[in-house]
């Protein structure tokens, strides 16, 4: 069909060329990346679209990377080293999504890009030690079990073998029930973290991706509501402080996943620190340390927000960022203004959380 597409514009001699089409379709497809196209009005979104970068596909692909690619709205992509890059290492690019386990990236590559992975992270069947793919020891019921084989999977701790078939069963069957629920619903969410963590190991992609989604359900929830309560904000605040760790290990330096969390743990940490202050529940100084200990995780959030495009979705969040984090220096030196007031000096005992 493509190839009729492309004899109809008249810009091939003969059906011979039919080979060539294809094998230029394929490369096309293997090497692009996706880029926002504009935006269609009528349907509230932009269509993506597939983009050759000649440069940038010579990227070879790691499950871990070390680049950050940016495309902005001008379709230029711009590749960022997202970590220290020594003379002589190797570029990568990760072509895949890092919060999925490993079956799940190889399958993905396999089928879009042709090639069976074989990095470091590939070959860890602990996945960096985050046991991402992980599910918890029927038998010692403390203990991660891992693939250890094609054919098997062991647990770390008590040694026991497990069929491949009965593990990858348990986890379609976590994976088919999070498909169905609603992920926009607060207590579906819990419900279904509560009942898979019986099952999966604590950091596995399912529930990985389940926090991710409660953890943007509560943002909404507090910014919508007059009064949030502080039960809603802690709870927030903890998945997303389970999540950065992980992202620590498996995006190491820039990751736009990383950058948004680091926002929503400051906007959390501050909300929350408002309304103890507020309520009398923390003192002036108590409130200080607060808000010195969410400065830092956005000013972080900022220094990876900076290189992102300023028409794009993290080009936004930036501005918005910066926008905050002037109006939390206004708050802190108000907030210092009333320990001063009070006739007391502010010594930071601020640990970093
Ligand atoms: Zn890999
Ligand atoms: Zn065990």
């Amino acid at each position: 069909m493509l190839f009729q597409f492309i004899t109809s514009l008249g810009v091939l001699d003969n059906t011979q060329d039919e080979y060539i089409v294809q094998k230029v379709c394929g490369a096309i497809d293997v090497n692009s990346f996706e880029v926002r196209g504009p935006p269609i009005p009528a349907l509230g979104y932009s269509q993506p679209l597939r983009g050759v970068y000649l440069k940038a596909s010579l990227l070879t692909h790691d499950c871990v990377g070390n680049t950050h690619v940016s495309i902005n709205d001008n379709n230029v992509l711009v590749c960022h080293a997202s970590m220290d890059i020594k003379k002589g290492e190797v570029i990568y690019y990760n072509y895949t999504d890092p919060l999925k386990g490993t079956s799940l990236r190889q399958h993905h590559l396999l089928v879009g890009k042709y090639f069976k992975c074989n990095c470091d992270r590939c070959k860890d069947c602990t996945e960096l030690g985050t046991n991402i793919s992980s599910v918890i020891c029927t038998e010692c019921k403390t203990g991660y079990v891992s693939k250890s084989s094609d054919q098997q999977w062991t647990c770390h701790d008590c040694k026991k073998q497990f069929d491949h078939s009965n593990i990858e069963h348990k986890v379609q069957c976590c994976s088919d029930k999070f498909d169905v629920i609603n992920k926009k619903n607060e207590k579906e969410l819990e419900e279904y973290i509560r009942n898979v963590s019986k099952i999966l190991a604590p950091n596995h992609y399912l529930l990985l991706e389940a926090t991710q989604h409660l953890a943007g359900v509560l943002r909404d929830t507090i910014n919508r509501e007059p009064h949030p309560t502080k039960k809603l904000m802690r709870r927030k605040l903890q998945l997303c402080q389970e999540l950065l760790p992980i992202l620590e290990k498996l995006c190491p330096g820039i990751s736009r996943t990383k950058a948004i969390t680091l926002y929503e743990i400051h906007a959390t940490m501050v909300q929350l620190a408002k309304k103890l202050f507020d309520s009398r529940e923390i003192t002036g100084t108590g409130y200080m340390d607060k808000l010195l200990n969410a400065e830092k995780y956005l000013k972080r959030a900022l220094e990876m927000l900076f290189i992102e495009p300023g028409n794009s979705p993290e080009g936004e969040l930036c501005a918005k960022a910066l926008e905050e984090y002037r109006a939390l220096k206004v708050t802190m030196n108000n907030v210092l203004d009333g320990i001063h007031a009070e006739g007391k000096t502010y010594m930071t005992t601020s640990k970093s959380e």
